[in-house]
C-alpha cells in the first residue's frame, strides 16, 4: 500500500529556483573551454552551447533550468543502470567478474587488463561496463527492451528510446572496445560473442533522456533504494538500502573515472558522468541532480556540468549530508 500523505517539503524547495537561475548565468562564462566528443562521429553533431539542470527532491518537488527537458545521449551514465541491473541479478557473485576499485586511468584504458588478468577495475570504466553488458546479454534475449523497460519505469516516462543513428555511429568505430572484449574473452571473462555484446553496449549507450527524466530515474539512489514517483509517493523497492548505499559508494569513488578524486574534492557527491555531456549526482536522503552541457574536458567530463554541481553544493551545502 502506498502512503498517500503529502511528503514534508524540503527546506531547499523554495530556494532552488533562484539558485538554479544563478548557476545557469554563471556557467555561461565557461562556454568554449571544452570540446564536444567526436570519437563517436554522431555525437560531434550536437550543438555545444546547451545547458540544462534538474533537481528532484525526495519531497516530490522538481526544479529545472535551461535545456533540462531536451533529451541527450546518456552514454556512460547508462553504466550506472546496467550495473544496478547486474547487481540485482547476480548479487555478490558479480564481484568475481569485475572489481570495485578506482582505476585512476582513462575510461577507455586497456592497460590494467593486461596485468590484472582480464578483470576490469570497476563497472564504470568501459572494460567493466562491457563485462556487465555481457552478464546482462546472457540474462535477457532482448537487452535493449529490458533496459528501456527498467528506465521507463524508473523515469515514469513511457517514451524513452535509444538513438539508432548514434548507436550505429559508435558501433562502426568501436574498435577499442571490441579489442577489450576480445582480450577479456581470452582470459575467460567474457561469455557471449564480443560482436553481440558490442551491439547491445552501443544501443545501451545511445539511450536518450532529459535532465528532468534522469533526475527522476535515479531517485531510488537518494531514497534507500526505494523508487519515488514524481509526486514524492514511494513506489517499488528497486534495490535494498544496503545495495543503494554501495552503488553510491562506487559512484563516489569511480563514477568520474580518473577525475573521481577531483570530483569528490570539489563536489563530494556520488556522481556518474558520460561523454554525451551529462552527469547525475545523488544527495542521499535529499534528492538527485542531473546536468547536461556537451562540451567536455580532457577526461571526458562536462566542463559546465562539473562547475554547476560544484556551485550547487557551495550554495546549498548539499554534500554535507554525504560527509
Ligand atoms: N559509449 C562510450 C564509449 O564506450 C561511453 C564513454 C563515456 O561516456 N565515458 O566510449
Amino acid at each position: 500500500m502506498r502512503a498517500m500523505s503529502e511528503p514534508t517539503p524540503h527546506p531547499l524547495r523554495d530556494q532552488l529556483p533562484a539558485i538554479l537561475a544563478q548557476i545557469e548565468t554563471e556557467a555561461q562564462a565557461l562556454w568554449g573551454q571544452g570540446k564536444v566528443a567526436s570519437y563517436i562521429p554522431a555525437l560531434a553533431e550536437v550543438n555545444p552551447r546547451q545547458f540544462g539542470m534538474a533537481v528532484a527532491l525526495t519531497d516530490g518537488s522538481a526544479h529545472s533550468v535551461g535545456h533540462a527537458q531536451v533529451p541527450f545521449s546518456l552514454q556512460s551514465i547508462t553504466k550506472l543502470f546496467t550495473f544496478v541491473l547486474a547487481l540485482k541479478a547476480l548479487g555478490d557473485d558479480l564481484w568475481k567478474r569485475v572489481g570495485r576499485e578506482p582505476s585512476g586511468a582513462a575510461f577507455n584504458s586497456i592497460v590494467q587488463l593486461e596485468t590484472e588478468n582480464g578483470i576490469p577495475r570497476n563497472p564504470f570504466i568501459n572494460a567493466g561496463a562491457l563485462v556487465i553488458t555481457d552478464v546482462l546479454t546472457s540474462r535477457y534475449a532482448h537487452l535493449d527492451y529490458a533496459l528501456l523497460g527498467a528506465l521507463r519505469r524508473l523515469a515514469d516516462e513511457p517514451n524513452l528510446h535509444w538513438n539508432a543513428r548514434v548507436a550505429k555511429s559508435e558501433r562502426d568505430t568501436a574498435h577499442r572496445n571490441m579489442a577489450m572484449a576480445y582480450f577479456m574473452k581470452s582470459h575467460g571473462n567474457f561469455v557471449n560473442p564480443p560482436e553481440l555484446v558490442l551491439d547491445n553496449y552501443c544501443c545501451q549507450c545511445a539511450t536518450e533522456m532529459s535532465c528532468a527524466q534522469l533526475a527522476q530515474a535515479t531517485m531510488f539512489l537518494a531514497n534507500d533504494g526505494r523508487d519515488l514517483r514524481p509526486d514524492g509517493q514511494a513506489d517499488e523497492q528497486f534495490l535494498s538500502p544496503d545495495e543503494a548505499r554501495r552503488v553510491n559508494a562506487l559512484m563516489l569513488t569511480c563514477g568520474a573515472y580518473d577525475a573521481a578524486g577531483d570530483f569528490a574534492y570539489r563536489i563530494g557527491l556520488p556522481i556518474k558522468t558520460g561523454v554525451g555531456g551529462g552527469m547525475v549526482a545523488i544527495a542521499p536522503g535529499v534528492g538527485t541532480i542531473a546536468v547536461w552541457a556537451p562540451e567536455l574536458d580532457a577526461k571526458g567530463n562536462s566542463v559546465l556540468g562539473a562547475f554547476a554541481l560544484e556551485r550547487l553544493v557551495q550554495l546549498t551545502g548539499l554534500s554535507h549530508t554525504t560527509f
